[in-house]
């Protein structure tokens, strides 16, 4: 790092102060040299951290910056140094930019103000983040994301807002935080606030909350996040936020995905790791950037991007969201292009909880349907009619969820919270139809499965949190009849059972496990 101190050029007039933050070590060292050289210039310090001179209480007057540089809560490099130093003027640079020529212009920029004479009111410092914090900033909004297919609010997602002085977008602040060295506290409050005002959210909608790779490290937000129901949560990280370690992330990660906790990458598209890095995480959930979903009705190359990445995630069974739906046409094309999931200022704008999970989506229901409804039945399904359900899942409001879903068509439901309780119960209750969530307590729903088929074929469906297409082939390979994820739909719940139950009514003409075998879904 080189450091100075202002003098006077040839010229009589002040030299500009230059700070060169990039991240591209090659990038920067010829940066830092081409500053060195030029005369009206004084290189002030050169850095990978554009926080460095901040820090110190140094201001520059002319930043280089990596263009399209990330910061570790995924702002960009250019946002960041504009906070960091409202009176500069920011230079992104690339790596076919010529640095003599960029520094040209640095030289030939004329800054009157010197940054110590001037007041900062829109610098977010250390003591305004405290303060934020000590007041119980942030406050939360949330945001509809809708399954687009069949049409419902399947999560939402809570996004942090500051009502205090200066106003920025929550992105600056994170960003600010995490140059002074507060980003996570204030992560961790915005984790706190969007789980308490969550609290009322039904059991069948997830809750997502945005957390850097940096914070997810920290035990202390891990607490925070274990706060939440862990079946209902799904932790959005930036895709741009830079990652050192996946092996760590992944060991930090591992015992909220034991619980039942969903990764979703976030900005996928918008530019720091490739996609291959993003699935090293192996995530539930992809989020496609705005920048992505920009356009993509009348471009395409932009189609054919979000194809190809549909068709990679479905491979490994990741659910793929949409951001930044502006308009019904760039809706309908995602849809087509088989986008599951959808978020936007034109399905619902961010808002309090009840208006984002209840407000009136009615611009979706106007919407034609990308496949035919499901055809909602008159009365109660004739296979449904009757039988007697056993459900085996730890999650109390899972199972109240479950059981009111099924007495209404008609069916009897018992249920158990362990799998010692659900091999009692199927002695017991001899069901017709058995309904296994993974991971119990006390083992998986694998083994309370792998007992059950010794002695009967009994139809078993799991319906659960765990995504991994491991955890998919270990519930077919024991004789599992389908596999629903959560958050599931009600009706197409009770689709999959009335069709599983239907098969077993015909199957005593069948050789045992033929229609199994023949009739499996990986949904
Ligand atoms: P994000 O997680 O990608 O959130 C989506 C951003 O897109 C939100 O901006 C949202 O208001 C905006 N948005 C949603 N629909 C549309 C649309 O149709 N058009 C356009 N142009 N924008 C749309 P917001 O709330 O300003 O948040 C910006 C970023 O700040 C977030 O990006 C996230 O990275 C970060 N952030 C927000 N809240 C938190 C938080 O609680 N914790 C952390 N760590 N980061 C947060
Ligand atoms: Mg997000
Ligand atoms: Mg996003």
């Amino acid at each position: 790092m080189v450091t100075s101190t202002p003098d006077p050029c040839p010229q009589g007039r002040r030299k500009l102060l230059v700070f060169v933050a990039v991240r591209d070590s090659q990038l920067r060292d010829a940066c830092g040299r081409a500053a060195a050289r030029d005369p009206g210039l004084r290189l002030l310090a050169v850095s990978k951290d554009v926080a460095e001179p901040r820090m110190r209480g140094e201001c520059p007057d002319v930043i280089v910056v990596g263009a399209g540089e990330r910061s570790a809560a995924g702002v960009t490099a250019v946002a960041m140094a504009r906070q960091l130093y409202p009176e500069a003027v920011v230079l992104p640079v690339t790596r076919d930019d010529e640095p003599s020529r960029i520094l040209g212009l640095a030289a030939a920029t004329t800054v009157e103000t010197s940054c110590s004479d001037q007041p900062r009111p829109s610098v977010i410092g250390v003591d305004v983040i405290r303060s934020a914090i000590a007041w119980g900033e942030p406050s939360v909004v949330f945001q509809p994301v809708v399954d687009l297919q069949d049409r419902r609010v399947a999560g939402v997602e809570a996004l942090a807002r500051f009502g205090v002085e200066p106003s920025h977008p929550p992105d600056v602040w994170f960003a600010a935080a995490h140059g002074v060295g507060l980003g996570i506290d204030l992560e961790r409050a915005a984790i706190q606030a969007a789980i308490r005002a969550a609290t009322t959210l039904a059991p069948d909608v997830y809750l997502a909350v945005n957390v850097s790779p940096a914070a997810v490290l920290m035990p202390d937000v891990r607490a925070a996040l274990a706060e939440a129901p862990p079946n209902q949560l799904v932790l959005e990280i930036t895709e741009h936020a830079r990652v050192d370690d996946y092996d760590e992330l992944q060991a930090a990660l591992a015992p909220l995905r034991a619980r039942g906790v969903r990764i979703a990458i976030d900005d996928v598209g918008a530019g720091f790791a490739s996609l291959r890095h993003v699935l090293r995480l192996d995530p539930e959930i992809i989020k496609l950037d705005q920048e992505i979903t920009r356009g993509v009705e009348h471009n395409a190359g932009r189609a054919k991007l979000v194809g190809g990445l549909i068709a990679g995630a479905s491979a490994v069974s990741t659910l793929v969201i949409a951001e930044g739906i502006e308009t019904g046409p760039q809706l309908r094309c995602l849809r087509e292009l088989g986008v599951r999931g959808g978020q936007g200022y034109f399905i619902g704008r961010p808002s309090d909880l009840r208006s984002a999970v209840g407000g009136n989506h009615a611009v979706m229901a106007a919407l034609e349907p990308g496949h035919p409804p499901t055809p909602s039945p008159s009365g109660p399904r004739q296979a449904l009619s009757g039988a007697r359900i056993l459900v085996v899942d730890d999650s109390p409001a899972h199972r109240h969820l479950i059981r009111s879903i099924f007495e209404l068509e008609g069916a009897s439901v018992h249920d158990a919270a362990t799998a010692a309780a659900a091999h009692l119960a199927f002695e017991d209750v001899e069901p017709d139809l058995v309904l296994l969530d993974v991971r119990l307590p006390d083992g998986t729903g694998f083994d309370v499965l792998e007992r059950i088929r010794r002695t009967s074929d009994t139809p078993a469906l799991f319906v659960t949190a765990a995504t991994a297409v491991s955890d998919r082939v270990a519930g077919f390979d024991r004789g599992a009849d389908d596999y629903l994820l959560k958050p599931f739909s009600p009706e197409e719940l009770v689709a999959r059972v009335d069709s599983a139950l239907r098969r077993r009514l015909t199957r005593s003409t069948d050789p045992p496990g033929a229609l199994r075998s023949a009739e499996s879904s990986t949904c």
